[in-house]
């Protein structure tokens, strides 16, 4: 079969034109993805290159399309999290770029000796990035970082729900690659859907739990394999010997980053027995020192369109009306229009397992303040309910850290902080469970979209013969003292 008839069986079932351009695309780069040399670190180098310099020229414009996508999204929060992430990634993987692409020698067993053995990474070909709304750019380019560092071409789709920011994305790329290196594809859950169904080396999928399963089931049909970046509630757990403030500031942090609308964001508290009264005051504490101001400060964004502020304002509907005790947090007693989806930092005293927010992913300035009898009611609590994409520990005690980090499974931990391990290049980013699968960033990012072939090389000089029929006490000798 020819590399163009290995594609004809693309979904052909819509003649829209922007599903039509997708296949078109698809293919192209498929095509090529097979008939051309894998690139060189060279070439590899100039496209992260090429990547970094069209981020910088457009970061300005990048803060003004999640702006105008979200109402209101904090400049320095566009900067710091989607921003810099992205570039910090490509400057780590130029670095290591090389180291990572080398082939790895690795050891042989005695009998197949002195042949060699050796892990050879190789471009996949063409790869999917699906990516949602709620940090755009990062979660778009981050995974193409790894996918043109480990050689592959790659078309995005980015989210319908931030436009202005997918349009940018599509200018961007248009700007720094040739389409059959970088493509983006815009649209809605069509294009999304069709998107999915193409015949890709790898998806990598970033978005809800939901919609992750839809993206492998339709990526089954191709045996395409799959990364899925994906959500759930993620616990911060305070020790009672850990600062309440401390660990109040913290959380705060992480939660109002993005206005809760953060796949890693704390999405509820466990504080210790009698003090989530405290916690609560210090919380309210902690964001007045930062946000004196809510309703127009713009380092508070807002939530990004109606649905998701209804959704929202219908949860702690659901939590007042089961008897929940709601804490709104507003310093300067501000009025908060509803239309401009600025939703002040609620918490949330007495929640209980049958309500909405306990059960779905918050994704919003919302903190349910839960107590805990000890680390080991708050770790059967965690394990009780689906595996979390992040966790959060506060406490100074290493053995109960080393406890709390054993005995839950989650995604990724950070201790005594919220948020900051997805910063770190060196750690894999990714879910578990419900929460994900497979992991990239850094060397696991290059890896996830290489194929790691393994390369035997028999030596001119070698035992192998011993193995050849006919089978007789010689062979018997040699197995024997294999096995
Ligand atoms: P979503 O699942 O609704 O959408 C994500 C992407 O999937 C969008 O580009 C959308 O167009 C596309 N899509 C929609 N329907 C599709 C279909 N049927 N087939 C294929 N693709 C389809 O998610 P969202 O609302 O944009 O993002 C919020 C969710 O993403 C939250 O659950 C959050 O926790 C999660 N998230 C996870 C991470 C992570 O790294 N693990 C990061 C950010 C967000």
């Amino acid at each position: 079969m020819s590399a163009t008839a290995s594609v004809v069986n693309l979904d052909s079932r819509r003649d829209d034109p922007a599903l039509v351009s997708l296949r078109t695309t698809f293919q192209r780069m498929h095509v090529a993805s097979r008939a051309e040399p894998p690139p060189s670190i060279g070439e590899r180098k100039a496209r992260l290159d090429a990547l970094d310099r069209v981020i910088r020229a457009h970061r300005t414009a990048i803060a003004d399309a999640c702006h105008a996508d979200f109402g209101s999204r904090s400049r320095h929060e566009t900067l710091m999290a989607d921003v810099f992430p992205t570039l910090a990634s490509l400057q780590h993987t130029r670095k290591h770029l090389r180291a990572w692409s080398r082939p790895r020698k690795v050891a042989v067993h005695w009998a197949f000796q002195p042949g060699s053995a050796r892990i050879v990474p190789q471009p996949l070909g063409v790869i999917g990035i699906i990516a949602p709304w709620n940090y755009p750019v990062q979660l778009a380019l981050s995974p193409l970082v790894a996918a043109l560092a480990a050689g592959n071409r790659a078309i995005l789709k980015p989210s319908e729900l931030t436009p202005r920011t997918s349009e940018l994305l599509a200018a961007m790329m248009t700007q720094a690659f040739d389409p059959a290196i970088v493509a983006v594809a815009q649209g809605g859950v069509e294009v999304a859907e069709a998107f999915s169904r193409l015949p890709f080396d790898h998806i990598l999928f970033t978005g809800s739990t939901r919609v992750g399963a839809l993206v492998m089931k339709a990526a089954a049909e191709h045996l395409t394999p799959v990364t899925l970046e994906l959500g759930g509630k993620s616990p911060a757990i305070v020790h009672e010997s850990y600062p309440l403030e401390l660990a109040a500031e913290r959380i705060m942090a992480g939660k109002l980053l993005n206005a809760g609308q953060t796949c890693i964001a704390p999405d509820y508290v466990l504080v210790p027995r009698g003090k989530a009264e405290a916690f609560a005051q210090a919380c309210a504490v902690q964001v007045a020192k930062g946000r004196p101001t809510l309703a127009d400060n713009p380092d508070y964004t807002a939530v990004v369109n109606d649905r998701q502020y209804q959704r929202l304002q219908q949860g702690l509907d659901d939590a007042r009306n089961k008897g929940a005790r709601l804490i709104e947090i507003n310093p300067a007693n501000e009025v908060f229009p509803a239309e401009h989806h600025k939703l002040p930092p609620t918490l949330v005293l007495g929640a209980t397992d049958d309500m909405v927010l306990m059960q779905e992913e918050i994704f919003g300035p919302v903190l349910p303040i839960l107590e805990h009898g000890g680390t080991s009611e708050a770790i059967a609590y965690v394990n009780a309910r689906p595996r979390p994409l992040a966790l959060y520990y506060f406490d100074r005690d290493s053995s109960r850290i080393a406890e709390v980090t054993e005995r839950t499974t989650s995604g990724g931990v950070t201790i005594n902080d919220t948020i900051l391990h997805i910063a770190q290049e060196n750690l894999p980013f990714g879910g578990v469970g419900p929460a994900g699968m497979g992991a990239y960033h850094g060397q696991r990012g290059f890896d996830t979209l290489s194929h790691c072939k393994g390369v035997f090389q028999q030596s001119r000089i070698n035992g192998a013969f011993l193995m050849n029929p006919p089978y007789g006490p010689r062979l018997e000798k040699l197995i024997n003292l294999l096995t």
